[in-house]
C-alpha cells in the first residue's frame, strides 16, 4: 500500500526542486557561442552574482559543482607549502580542508562539536597567536549542510580585522546564497563560493567564486594556478575565455530564469520565506523532540540554519527505516545523515522552491512517517508548524524581515 504518485518531492539539501519555469528555459536550441544575446547573458549574470554576493568584487562563473568552486578558490589565491585555518562546525569545511591538503597546502583546524556554530572569539584567539603570519587563509562555511549550523560570517569577519591578521577570509556560501543574507564586502570577506543547486534552483553544474581585492592581490603570487580555474585568463576580453572553453549555455538559461524568479519576489522576501518556513520545520522538531528519541542536531536554537534542519535519532530509532517509508511510501526524499552522523540522523532541507505546502506537506509526511514505524515522538509537530505560520503570515500585513528574526 502506497500513497505516492506524481512527482516525486525532494527534501534534501541539494540538488533541490527545479521549478518548471527553470526547467522550461533549458528547452531551447544551442546558440553560437560568440552570439551578442549569449554574451549579454553572461554580463548579466555576472552582474546579477555580484548582487547575491552583496559584493563589488569580480564574479567567476565556472562549469563545476561545490567541490569545483572551492578548488577554484583555493589554487588562484595560495601555493604549495602555505597554510590554512579551518573552522570546523560540520563535514563541508573539513572537506574543503581535505580538498587544499591534496593541493599540498598545510591544514590547521580549528576544532568543532559539530553542535555548535564557529567562535569568533575563539577564531580571533588563534590568529593573534599567529605573530609569524604564517596563516595564509582562513576557510569558513556559512551554512554547513551535515550539522545544519549557521555561521555568523559577519562575525567571524570581525574577528580576523580585530586579531589584525592579513590572512584572506574565504567563506563558502553553497547552501545559504539565495536563501539568507549574504554581504561579502560589508563582512570583509575576501574570496566568496557558491553552486547553483541548492538555494539557487537551477541544476547542478555552475560553480561561482567572487573575488575581493585582497584576494586578486594574492592571486598574482598564487603557485597552484592552473590554466582551468585560472581568473587572469578568465578575465581576458573574449566571451570563450570567461568559461575557459564553450559556456554551459542551458545551465546560463536555466540559471537566468531562477535569477529572475528570486528578484521577482524580491531577495528580502526570499529571505523571509525561507525564515518562516524554516521556523515552522523547528516546531515541528521542536514537539516531536518531546519523547526524547529525535532531538535536534544544533543546540543553540539562534544557530540553527533557515535552509537545512538536522535531526539526531536515539540508539535503536532507525532513521533509514524513515527515511525509506517517506520516500516508497510517500514520494518525499529527505536527507541522510552524513559524515559522523550517518545512520544517526535525517535532515529535512527547506531551501530554494518551497512553499508552505511543500515543508508543512513534508512535515506532515514525516510525523505519518514517526507514527506508522512505532518511533515515540511528541504528537502535534505539523499543528504546531501551522499554529506558526498562521499566526506569522497575516491576511493583511506585509510581512518584514526584522520583525520575524525572532525564532
Ligand atoms: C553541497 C555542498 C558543497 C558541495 O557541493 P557539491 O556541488 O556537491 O560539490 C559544499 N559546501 C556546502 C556547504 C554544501 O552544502
Amino acid at each position: 500500500m502506497v500513497v505516492r504518485a506524481g512527482r516525486e518531492f525532494l527534501a534534501v539539501p541539494g540538488p533541490t526542486n527545479i521549478p518548471d519555469q527553470v526547467l522550461q528555459a533549458m528547452h531551447r536550441p544551442a546558440v553560437e557561442l560568440y552570439s551578442k544575446p549569449l554574451v549579454a547573458l553572461t554580463h548579466s549574470l555576472l552582474f546579477d552574482l555580484g548582487r547575491l554576493f552583496g559584493t563589488e568584487a569580480r564574479r567567476y562563473i565556472y562549469i563545476a559543482n561545490g567541490h569545483g568552486a572551492w578548488e577554484a578558490a583555493l589554487t588562484n589565491v595560495l601555493s604549495r607549502g602555505d597554510k590554512v585555518l579551518v573552522l570546523e562546525s560540520g563535514k563541508f569545511a573539513i572537506d574543503w580542508g581535505d580538498a587544499a591538503a591534496r593541493l599540498g597546502i598545510h591544514v590547521e583546524v580549528l576544532k568543532g562539536d559539530g553542535r555548535h556554530a564557529i567562535r569568533p572569539a575563539e577564531v580571533e584567539a588563534r590568529l593573534h597567536e599567529d605573530k609569524a603570519g604564517s596563516i595564509k587563509a582562513v576557510l569558513a562555511v556559512q551554512i554547513d549542510t551535515s550539522s545544519s549550523v549557521v555561521n555568523d560570517i559577519a562575525a567571524i569577519g570581525h574577528a580576523i580585522r580585530s586579531a589584525r591578521h592579513d590572512a584572506l577570509f574565504m567563506v563558502d556560501a553553497v547552501a545559504s546564497l539565495g536563501c539568507v543574507p549574504f554581504e561579502m564586502d560589508a563582512w570583509g570577506v575576501d574570496v566568496a563560493m557558491s553552486g547553483s543547486q541548492k538555494g539557487l534552483m537551477t541544476p547542478p553544474g555552475l560553480g561561482f567564486v567572487a573575488a575581493g581585492e585582497r584576494a586578486r592581490h594574492a592571486h598574482r603570487n598564487a603557485g597552484l594556478r592552473t590554466p582551468y580555474w585560472d581568473w587572469t585568463t578568465r578575465d581576458g576580453d573574449s566571451h570563450y575565455q570567461k568559461y575557459a572553453g564553450t559556456p554551459p549555455e542551458h545551465l546560463l538559461f536555466a540559471f537566468r530564469q531562477a535569477l529572475d524568479m528570486l528578484f521577482a519576489e524580491g531577495l528580502d522576501n526570499v529571505f523571509l520565506r525561507h525564515r518562516l518556513l524554516a521556523q515552522a520545520v523547528r516546531r515541528a522538531v521542536d514537539v516531536w523532540s518531546r519523547r526524547k528519541t529525535l532531538e535536534f542536531n544544533i543546540i543553540e536554537a539562534s544557530e540553527r540554519a533557515d535552509t537545512v534542519t538536522t535531526v539526531l535519532t536515539a540508539d535503536g530509532c532507525h532513521p533509514e527505516a524513515l527515511r525509506d517509508y517517506c520516500e516508497s511510501k510517500c514520494g518525499v526524499v529527505l536527507g541522510r545523515g552524513i559524515g559522523t552522523l550517518n545512520g544517526k540522523a535525517f535532515r529535512i532541507a527547506h531551501m530554494g522552491h518551497v512553499n508552505a505546502p511543500m515543508v508543512l506537506g513534508t512535515l506532515g509526511t514525516v510525523e505519518m512517517g514517526l507514527r506508522a514505524l512505532g518511533i515515540a515522538h511528541g504528537a502535534g509537530g505539523v499543528q504546531a508548524a501551522i499554529e506558526w505560520l498562521g499566526d506569522k503570515v497575516r491576511p493583511d500585513a506585509g510581512a518584514r524581515l526584522e520583525t520575524s528574526l525572532a525564532r
